[in-house]
């Protein structure tokens, strides 16, 4: 028995029922490709990109990887960001980290795959190491997990502002953002972690007013459960 079959049934009933719905899509997709958007997101089964934000095949561009890391020497991903803006133009692109994400887990207790991936994973052992003191004052295991999930965002955020292809498409006028959300795999929910740089100058000082944010917004939840569970 082909173990494959039913994903290749799925996708002949995806395509005739799209095709149903709008008989000229394939061909104009075929034609071209002009989406708005790079979305980079970790490669996880459960953080599908254009099924969470609810965009059809050609309206977002995509890069996935382990625990979505843009590090400066990745020609995967730095190709991926400069063919999405020299080419494809596009205006938005967001680094979306989630919850729960099983790489920033394995960083931040320091275990080790004993392969790869270890490689890998040092780039957010080295965003768990820049903020040490802030994951070590955060008691609650759960808590310094999201915490690490969340500056991972900010630091691959700042990373990809960095990045030449961006700097060099901001010094000669292109409207370009970069934006850092999360991801929730409780409720599906997309939160945007109030960063969002739309030129050189909004980078100046990105870290920090994130860094701010990302803190205040963790203060303002802890304070509603405790005043939820002093109230129960
Ligand atoms: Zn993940």
């Amino acid at each position: 028995m082909n173990d494959l079959q039913p994903l290749i049934d799925n996708n002949a009933r995806w395509a005739d029922a799209t095709v149903a719905r709008d008989p000229e899509f394939f061909k104009r997709l075929q034609r071209q490709q002009a989406p708005e958007y790079l979305w980079i997101g970790c490669s996880d089964s459960r953080v599908p990109a254009n099924e969470i934000v609810g965009m059809a095949p050609g309206e977002l561009f995509v890069h996935r990887n382990v625990a979505n890391v843009v590090p400066h020497s990745d020609v995967n991903c730095q190709s991926v960001i400069q063919f999405a803006v020299d080419a494809l133009k596009i205006k938005h692109i967001m680094v979306v980290g989630h919850y729960g994400c099983a790489g920033v887990q394995m960083a931040l207790e320091g275990r080790r795959s004993q392969g790869v991936a270890d490689y890998w994973l040092g780039h957010i052992r080295d965003v768990a190491s820049r903020y040490k003191p802030l994951l070590e004052a955060e008691p609650d295991a759960r808590h310094r997990a999201s915490l690490l999930v969340e500056l991972n965002v900010l630091e691959q955020a700042i990373n990809v502002s960095h990045s030449a292809v961006v700097q060099d498409a901001w010094a000669r006028g292109q409207q370009l953002s970069v934006h850092g959300w999360v991801y929730s795999l409780g409720d599906g929910r997309v939160r945007q972690l109030g960063l969002s740089a739309e030129g050189p100058e909004a980078v100046k000082g990105l870290r920090e007013m994130a860094l701010e944010r990302i803190l205040e917004a963790r203060s303002r939840h802890r304070a509603t459960a405790q005043t939820a569970r002093s109230g129960a």
